[in-house]
């Protein structure tokens, strides 16, 4: 049996960027992807955001890794040629009701150490004319990023620094021994590696991964559920220029306008609790998509959208639970007491915009 130092589980945003922050560091790398190339799991099924880190409670790791990551997150775009734009964001009340929801959001952003900008309507307006609101806030800090040139920036990275990528290699089951963590890898040339560190960032089969690992106690691999949601895209030319977001739901940040970087518009995602993984767009939930829409952009005409992606969101539990919107899970050896192992759950928004510090939090953890 081969014996490697590191190996990372899922060729992820998330695994690239610790790939290539263990690499960097002069750590021996591979990483274990099961499908045939990078990507193409969450990492290319979300928004593209650059988020600012308004929402998440303060010193959670979603606020330290959001914040921490989007200011490396920007430097990284500049060094490497990663196409971006800090198109700015609005978030908006409809009606009187929800201004005190932008007041909380605000305060809850400068706890975070977020600035946002309070606008009335006439100043939301004058940002964005053809928008309907009584009160917006503004947030200069976010932006918009090419995803997929961001995660060939890391494996680039990675790779100039000595990680090996391996495709089709899915893991299929794992255990803990006295000399290290042996994993079991499927797929057209099925072998064992013997790893004296092995990070799980399999994003939706993070649980399903841990839980294959024999020695590692099943009460350290939390319950798991799927939310899905999907994007409708609009015909013609965007009517903002900003993102513009709803206030926040349950389970997701509402049914928003984002831009790609080519300047087009689309809305979502929209919560779903799915069981299993199937990423077809039902198209009748468009028709929830013009009712939330038109709270902010009346002006959307009938049959301007049609079905586009969707992404699904890796959950700890289900609605109306604590788990339906978790932190971002880290567990290493001070929770499960096994050495060199790292399991990452629940790595959902903003998992691509933290995906840098996550990447940090690791590589001190597998330093301690
Ligand atoms: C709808 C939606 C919108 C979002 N929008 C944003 C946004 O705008 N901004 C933001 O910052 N974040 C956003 N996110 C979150 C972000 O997309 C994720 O946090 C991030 O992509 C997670 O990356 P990952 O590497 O953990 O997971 P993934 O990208 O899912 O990668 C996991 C990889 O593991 C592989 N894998 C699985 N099982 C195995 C196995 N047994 N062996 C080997 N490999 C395996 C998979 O094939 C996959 O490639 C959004 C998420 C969703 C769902």
């Amino acid at each position: 049996m081969d014996r490697i130092d590191c190996a990372v589980i899922g060729a992820g945003v998330v695994g690239l960027a610790i790939a290539r922050a263990l690499a960097m560091a002069g750590r021996e790398v591979v990483i274990l992807e099961s499908a045939d190339a990078i990507g193409t799991g969450t990492s290319s099924r979300n928004s593209e955001v650059i988020h600012a880190g308004i929402y998440y409670p303060q010193g959670s790791l979603k606020a330290q890794f959001c914040v921490a990551g989007k200011t490396k997150l920007y430097d990284f775009c500049a060094e490497h040629g990663v196409p971006h734009r800090r198109a700015g964001k609005l978030i908006v009340a409809c009606t009187e009701a929800q201004i005190p929801t932008l007041h909380d959001l605000r305060a809850k952003a400068a706890e975070n150490g977020v600035d946002l900008e309070f606008l009335d309507g006439p100043a939301a307006r004058a940002l964005e004319p053809n928008l309907t609101a009584v009160a917006a806030l503004l947030s200069p800090s976010t932006g918009l990023i090419d995803s997929h040139a961001l995660m060939l920036a890391y494996v680039g990275d990675a790779e100039q620094h000595g990680a090996t990528l391996a495709l089709n290699a899915p893991v299929t089951g794992g255990e803990i021994t006295e000399t290290g963590i042996v994993l079991e890898i499927g797929g057209p040339v099925p072998t064992t590696l013997l790893c004296d560190s092995v990070v799980n960032s399999a994003g939706l089969f993070a649980q399903k991964v841990a839980s294959s690992i024999r020695g590692l106690a099943s009460d350290h691999v939390p319950p798991c559920r799927y939310a899905k949601g999907s994007y409708f895209v609009l015909a013609g030319r965007s009517p903002f220029t900003h993102l513009v977001y709803p206030c926040p739901e349950e389970g997701g940040l509402g049914v928003h306008l984002t831009l790609d970087l080519a300047g087009r518009a689309r809305f979502g995602p929209d919560v779903e609790w799915v069981d299993d993984i199937d990423y077809r767009v039902d198209p009748r939930r468009g028709d929830k998509f013009y009712a939330a829409i038109r709270t902010y952009w009346p002006a959307l005409k009938d049959d301007a959208l049609s079905p586009g992606y969707s992404g699904i969101r890796p959950k700890l539990g289900g609605p109306g639970t604590a788990g339906a919107n978790p932190d971002f899970l880290i567990n290493g050896p001070a929770q499960h007491g096994i050495k060199g192992l790292i399991n990452l759950f629940a790595i959902e928004s903003p998992g691509l915009t933290a995906s840098l510090a996550i990447a940090d939090a690791v590589l001190s953890r597998l330093s301690e």
